[in-house]
């Protein structure tokens, strides 16, 4: 019998096991995919953490609901396997991106187009078994997108990191008409950002990140200016180059990072905020008015935007970015660099097991 082999959250805090279990059979509409790639993201740290930090000594808990042994891995790329009687429209051996951001599909945002934000979803490596492993099972074939000619270490990471900056990008389409904007973190999704912004905007926007050699990688693909947030000159730096920017990103979502972009907004300036790194954000609420400022998060994007993004880069549109390839059974010291701030790029795992 065919075996699945898998890195496994087996307890929270804990570093990942490799478990093996029999293969899965799909039914009905379900789709049993070999994992061919699948990224590491930052959030599959707070995964294995078990919580975010809200700041000071607040956390918010994220353990209920996923029963351990858990397999992490939302990033993914794989061969269609085998399939449920139910499953029209694929054929063994396709090749697909998946889109994990699966909902319920009953409740208002799913019936909105808005799965990713479903509030009993089945997102994939969240709170169904991902794409840590050799196979992942995924519920219905119009989650799988072709994504030929790209490379499935490309594609996987398209369907988080990729997909959670064009949804971001998006939401700062008319004021990136009107002037430069800002990037700031330049981790997978920051370095993703930049790459999409090249193609939405028609001008080449400008980072912001306290790691030298990430500022010197997006330099490299095409950041207009690259800006160190913890030199105290940096934010007049900004306001002098640019006269205040009217849209930020903020890819950390750390209370240093949203006070660095609402401190260089510009007047009815806007920062979209889609990090998760922790902490408490406070500011003086007459801003709001004075600056005509507004801060928004995202979580993620839709089935639609995650198509329209594929689309994009199989148009040869984004610029792929730096990947690097480790085998599934290093995914624990994938993690571990990646917290360590050893990463740039995106790390994939091939789910060869
Ligand atoms: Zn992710
Ligand atoms: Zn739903």
């Amino acid at each position: 019998m065919n075996r699945m082999h898998r890195q496994s959250l087996v307890a929270y805090g804990q570093p990942l096991c490799e478990t093996i279990i029999d293969c899965p059979t799909p039914h009905g509409t379900e789709v049993l995919l070999r994992v061919e790639r699948c990224g590491v993201c930052h959030s599959d740290l707070h995964l294995q953490d078990g919580y975010f930090e809200l700041g000071g000594d607040k956390k918010l808990d994220i353990t209920k609901d996923r029963p351990l042994p858990f397999t992490l891995g939302h990033e993914i790329a794989g061969v269609v396997e085998s399939l449920g009687e139910g499953a029209d429209g694929v054929r063994t051996g396709q090749h697909a991106a998946v889109y994990p951001w699966i909902g319920c599909g009953k409740c208002a945002a799913c019936q909105a187009g808005e799965e990713n934000l479903c509030s009993s979803h089945r997102h994939l490596g969240i709170s169904v078994d991902g794409g840590f492993a050799s196979l992942v099972l995924v519920p219905h074939p119009r989650y799988l997108l072709d994504y030929a000619p790209l490379s499935p270490a490309f594609a996987g990471p398209l369907m988080c990191s990729g997909l959670t900056a064009y949804a971001a990008l998006k939401r700062l389409a008319d004021r990136a008409e009107r002037g430069t904007v800002l990037l700031i973190g330049l981790g997978g999704v920051g370095m993703m950002g930049l790459a999409i912004a090249r193609t939405l905007f028609s001008t080449a926007p400008i980072v912001a990140d306290i790691d030298a050699e990430k500022r010197k990688a997006a330099l490299a693909a095409g950041a207009a200016a690259a800006y160190d947030p913890a030199d105290p000159q940096a934010r007049r730096a900004i306001m002098s180059a640019t006269g205040g920017v009217l849209g930020a990103c903020d890819f950390v979502g750390s209370d240093k990072s949203l006070q660095f972009a609402t401190g260089v907004l510009a007047r009815g300036g806007k920062v979209v905020v889609t990090g998760l790194l922790g902490g408490t954000f406070s500011i003086a609420t007459a801003m709001f008015a004075i600056k005509a400022m507004t801060v928004e998060g995202t979580l993620t994007g839709t089935l639609a935007q995650a198509r329209e993004l594929l689309a994009l880069a199989r148009d040869g549109k984004i610029t792929p970015i730096p990947t690097r390839d480790r085998p599934l059974s290093e995914a624990q010291a994938a993690l571990d660099d990646l917290r360590a701030g050893r990463v740039v790029g995106r790390t994939v795992l091939s789910g060869a097991g």
